[in-house]
C-alpha cells in the first residue's frame, strides 16, 4: 500500500508551456478502413520489404541499433554525404529535435497557415512563439513570400515550411528556399519535404527521382530539409524519417536526438525499399494515377477542387456538407479529412489519393451521397 501522505503536498506541475499546450489529437480506429485521410500510402507493402523484416536476425532485436551503415546507405539514396544526414523515428521527431536544438523559450518561429500543426505545437511546448503567415486566401493558396520575409526580418529565429504543404499541396520551386536562406543567413530555414516525392522537383531527391547532384542545402549553414518514409514510401507504421543539412547542423541534431530512437526493424525495411528504387517509382506512379482518377471523378460529380503538388486533393463541398459527407463516408468505412475548421478552408474536405480501385470506391460512395441514396 502506498504510504499515506501526511503533509498536504502539491503534486509536481508540468512546465507552464507544457501545461498550456493541448496534446495532438492522434487518429485511432483507422485500421481496416479505406484510409484517404492522412495521406499515407494505401497499397500493399512489397513482399521484399516484408521478407527483410521477417529475416531480421534475433541479435538485431536484442542489441541497441547501430546507425552508421544505414545512414551511409540512406545518404547514397538521397545523393548526399553521410555527414549531411541524421535519421529520426519519423520526420516528426526530427522537427521536434530541430526546435529543441535551435529555439529557446521566447524565440519566434514562423509558419505558414494552414499547414502542419506540429511546428507550432513543438514551438509552444518549449515556450517559443509562433508567427503565422497565411497562404493566399484562394486557390492556388500560394506562399506569401513577402509576408514570410517580413516575419523573418522582424527577428524570427527560423521558418518551418512544408513544400508541398499539407493540407493544400502548395509548392514552390526548391530554389525559392535556397534564395530565402541566403537572404536570411541568421535564420534557420526548415523545409519539410514529407510530400516532395510527388512534386516536380525537390531540394533533396530520393534515388527514384532524377537528383541534381549534391544539393545546395548541404553547403548552407541555415537550411535544413526533412523527409519521411511515411507518406509516398509506405512505412508510416515503422516511424522513419531524416534531415539533410550542412554537417555542422547535423552534428547538433545528432547530439540532441535520443541515441537509439530509430529501431532496427525500421532500418531493415527501409533499406530493402531503397534497394529497389524501381518498385518505389512504380508505387509513386500508381498513386499519381489514383490522384488523376480522383480529380476527374470529382469533376464529373461537379465538386470544385484544388489540386496541389502533394498526393491529396481539396474538395470544396460546402460548409454544411463537409462534416456531413465526411461522417457519411466514415459510416461506409471510407476516411477522408474534414479540414473545414482550418484557416481559409471552410467547407473543404482533403481527400488523399489512394490507388485507382480505392479511389473508385470513394467516388462511387460520394456519387450515392450526392444522389441522396446514401
Ligand atoms: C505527415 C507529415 C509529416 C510527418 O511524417 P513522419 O515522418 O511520419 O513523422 C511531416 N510533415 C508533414 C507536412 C506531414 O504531413
Amino acid at each position: 500500500m502506498p504510504r499515506e501522505q501526511t503533509r498536504t503536498a502539491e503534486a509536481p506541475q508540468p512546465r507552464p508551456s507544457v501545461a498550456a499546450t493541448p496534446g495532438f489529437a492522434k487518429a485511432e480506429g483507422r485500421h481496416g478502413k479505406l484510409r484517404l485521410d492522412l495521406s499515407e500510402y494505401t497499397g500493399e507493402t512489397p513482399e521484399h520489404v516484408l521478407e527483410a523484416i521477417r529475416a531480421t536476425p534475433g541479435e538485431e532485436l536484442a542489441a541497441y541499433p547501430e546507425y552508421e551503415a544505414f545512414t551511409a546507405e540512406l545518404a547514397t539514396y538521397l545523393g548526399v554525404e553521410p555527414e549531411c544526414v541524421c535519421i529520426f523515428a519519423g520526420s516528426d521527431e526530427g522537427l521536434r529535435i530541430i526546435v529543441q536544438s535551435y529555439f529557446d523559450a521566447g524565440d519566434t518561429g514562423v509558419v505558414v497557415t494552414p499547414s502542419f500543426p506540429m511546428y507550432p505545437l513543438y514551438l509552444k511546448l518549449i515556450g517559443a512563439h509562433t508567427v503565422e503567415v497565411p497562404l493566399g486566401e484562394k486557390p492556388p493558396f500560394a506562399f506569401d513570400l513577402t509576408g514570410i520575409c517580413a516575419a523573418l526580418e522582424s527577428g524570427a529565429k527560423g521558418l518551418f515550411v512544408p513544400s508541398p504543404t499539407n493540407p493544400t499541396g502548395t509548392w514552390a520551386e526548391p530554389q525559392t528556399w535556397v534564395e530565402l536562406a541566403k537572404e536570411f543567413p541568421e535564420s534557420l530555414i526548415v523545409v519539410d519535404e514529407a510530400y516532395a516525392d510527388f512534386a516536380p522537383q525537390a531540394l533533396v531527391c530520393g534515388g527514384h527521382s532524377l537528383g541534381a547532384g549534391e544539393p545546395a542545402v548541404t553547403r548552407m549553414r541555415n537550411l535544413v530539409v526533412t523527409g519521411s518514409f511515411s507518406k509516398a514510401l509506405g512505412l508510416a507504421g515503422l516511424r522513419i524519417g531524416w534531415a539533410v543539412a550542412h554537417p555542422s547542423v547535423i552534428e547538433v541534431l545528432s547530439r540532441v536526438r535520443s541515441p537509439y530512437s530509430v529501431n532496427a526493424v525500421a532500418m531493415r525495411a527501409t533499406r530493402a525499399l531503397m534497394l529497389e528504387p524501381q518498385a518505389i517509382s512504380q508505387r509513386l506512379a500508381a498513386v499519381l494515377e489514383g490522384k488523376q482518377r480522383l480529380i476527374e471523378g470529382l469533376a464529373a460529380l461537379e465538386v470544385p477542387t484544388f489540386v496541389g503538388e502533394a498526393n491529396a486533393v481539396l474538395a470544396f463541398v460546402g460548409d454544411e456538407a463537409a462534416p456531413r459527407i465526411a461522417a457519411a463516408l466514415k459510416g461506409r468505412g471510407i476516411l477522408v479529412r474534414d479540414v473545414s475548421k482550418q484557416p481559409l478552408l471552410a467547407g473543404t474536405l482533403r481527400i488523399s489519393a489512394g490507388l485507382v480501385p480505392q479511389v473508385d470506391t470513394l467516388l462511387a460512395a460520394l456519387a450515392e451521397e450526392y444522389s441522396g441514396a446514401g
